[in-house]
């Protein structure tokens, strides 16, 4: 039996995968899709946004914690957890050191486009090249790596993970690790999701999904 499952194949699910490897756990990670479409919605980023008070390698300027906050209010409308939020803020000024020693490397932002250098470090290669770095980092520190294996179930017992259902299997670890996106791209629940407008119209009907399409949401309701 693993010490750590993690379920799914994105950004979230590989730090976490890396981390309890690095602390010494033996690691299970299940993605859903074939080896060649690892990295969910995670391989179609370009960029990370960072704090910093004093310009960084890649990164000119400052962008301060407290900037880092209000903008993230602006875009969230207030609904946010200041804990959590000012967590990631202020990890996001000492995390890139970890991503290079995992192979991810960083270029400025492109001259003349938006203005992005003071806030924003972009993956030289973009998000693609970000996770197979991790992959491969993943890889050669023992991180068993299981594709093809969408989780459906999950099994708790007062309120603790026990075991996960992938392709009719039964996998028990000590601890679980959910990381398997959001419902990006289930037609149906952005449908619900986003409702009607005012002329009787459905928005996500024109929807456009650019990101992975095994982002469906199954264990959301679990
Ligand atoms: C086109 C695009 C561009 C973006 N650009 C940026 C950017 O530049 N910077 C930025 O910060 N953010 C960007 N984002 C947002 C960013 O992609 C997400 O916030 C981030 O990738 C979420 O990471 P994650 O690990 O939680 O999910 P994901 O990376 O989506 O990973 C989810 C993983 O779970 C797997 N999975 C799903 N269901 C199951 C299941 N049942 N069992 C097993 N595995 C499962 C999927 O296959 C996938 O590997 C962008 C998003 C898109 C779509």
């Amino acid at each position: 039996m693993h010490d750590v499952l993690v379920i799914g194949g994105g950004n979230a699910a590989l730090c976490a995968a890396l981390m309890a490897r690095e602390a010494g756990a033996s690691v299970l990670l299940l993605e859903a899709s074939p080896r060649e479409w690892r990295g969910g919605n995670s391989q179609h980023t370009r960029n990370l946004r960072c704090m910093h008070d004093e310009p960084q390698d890649v990164l000119v300027d400052a962008y301060p914690e407290e900037e880092f906050w209000q903008d993230l209010l602006k875009v969230t409308g207030g609904n946010t957890d200041e804990q959590l939020a000012r967590l990631v803020i202020r990890a996001s000024s000492t995390c890139r050191p970890w991503m290079r020693r995992h192979g991810v490397r960083f270029q400025p932002s492109l001259a003349g486009t938006l203005h992005l250098s003071r806030t924003n470090a972009f993956f030289m290669g973009g998000g693609k090249a970000l996770v197979n770095a991790y992959y491969r980092s993943a890889e050669n520190l023992g991180v068993e790596l299981r594709y093809d294996s969408p989780v459906d179930r999950l099994e708790l017992r007062d309120g603790r993970f026990v075991a996960a259902y992938a392709n009719g299997r039964r996998i028990e670890a000590r601890a679980c690790v959910l990381a398997s996106g959001g419902f990006e791209s289930n037609r149906d629940w952005l449908r619900e999701a986003w409702g009607q407008n005012e002329r009787g119209e459905w928005p996500a009907d024109n929807f456009l999904i650019r990101g992975t399409r095994f982002n469906q949401g199954v264990l959301s309701s679990t």
